[in-house]
């Protein structure tokens, strides 16, 4: 059965732009892009298009590539005292001279909805409410849509990076599944994959996981976004092979990035009510 994170982002959206209707002032997003990456340009575009589907304020912020960081951090700074704005969020990828950790610390914590800044993912850590990272919170959001339990399931997460595999390890430990997170130096990676009951892969490489490397009747959630030469867009899981072995699989594109994009608009609100409630 096909996860469609479609139906999904639909139903948070139409509930969001619900309860955003019922609000005095709407809740409001800065995005700062730093240079011109084509890619940055399309994730910003889907940003603006569901912020105004949901009656969330949209501004955008767009810089030079030469930019320093002190100058971003004393923009950041403004955007953290300045009350109408609710949430801030920096498009990656950055140049080089500029770091991201630095750039995603500087956000207050309350205004941070990719929820990358050290607080967040602390309080993540620690169990405490907390604006968690978008990809994450939309595969948990798509499993609970679709009653799939994670409690005392076997779960294997493959790629650990900030944004995706370490806070989903995390979200998942909380709601008490048995969670094994892996990456490039994981040996002999298809006993994991394997063992599987739910299989998350974020790695970023075409069709990597094939037929073989899952488990009968697993559940998959492919978070990879991939382009081919032919300019097909594809994930890391071979879609093709698995689908019939799998239980219940998302598809790429039309799964976990409709999720993530859904994700933001509801971390914006949560940030809107952070910002009204200090
Ligand atoms: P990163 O490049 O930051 O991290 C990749 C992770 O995969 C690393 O932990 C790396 O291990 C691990 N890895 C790489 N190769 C292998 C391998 N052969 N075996 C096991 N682990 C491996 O990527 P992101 O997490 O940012 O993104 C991953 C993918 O998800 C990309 O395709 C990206 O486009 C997509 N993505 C999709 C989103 C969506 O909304 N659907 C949102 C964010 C990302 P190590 O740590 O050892 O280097």
């Amino acid at each position: 059965m096909i996860l469609d994170g479609k139906i999904v982002k639909e139903k948070v959206l139409n509930e969001l732009k619900e309860k955003i209707s019922s609000l005095n002032v709407k809740p409001s997003l800065t995005v700062i892009q730093v240079g011109n990456n084509s890619a940055s340009e399309i994730y910003i575009k889907q940003k603006e298009k569901m912020a105004n589907m949901v009656g969330i304020n949209f501004n955008h912020l767009l810089f030079e590539e030469t930019i320093k960081e002190e100058e971003i951090i004393n923009i950041i700074n403004d955007l953290n005292n300045d009350e109408n704005v609710d949430g801030i969020l920096v498009q990656l990828p950055l140049p080089k001279h500029i770091s991201a950790r630095n750039i995603q610390n500087a956000i207050k914590y309350t205004k941070d909805v990719d929820g990358l800044t050290d607080i967040n993912i602390g309080k993540l850590a620690h169990n405490n409410e907390s604006l968690t990272a978008c990809t994450p919170t939309g595969i948990i959001k798509l499993l609970e849509y679709y009653n799939i339990e994670v409690t005392g399931k076997n779960v294997v997460v493959v790629g650990r990076s900030d944004l995706v595999g370490k806070p989903l390890s995390l979200l998942l430990t909380s709601r008490d599944a048995t969670v094994t997170l892996c990456h490039s130096k994981t040996n002999n990676l298809e006993f994991y994959t394997k063992n599987a009951d739910i299989l998350v892969v974020a790695i970023g490489k075409p069709n990597f996981i094939k037929k073989e490397n899952i488990k009968e009747g697993a559940v998959i959630i492919d978070v990879g976004i991939n382009r081919l030469e032919n300019g097909q867009i594809c994930g890391d899981v071979d879609f093709m092979e698995c689908k019939d072995k799998a239980s219940y699989m998302t598809p790429v594109p039309g799964g976990v990035g409709q999720m993530t994009v859904a994700m933001l608009g509801t971390n914006i609100y949560k940030a809107h009510l952070l910002n009204k409630s200090k």
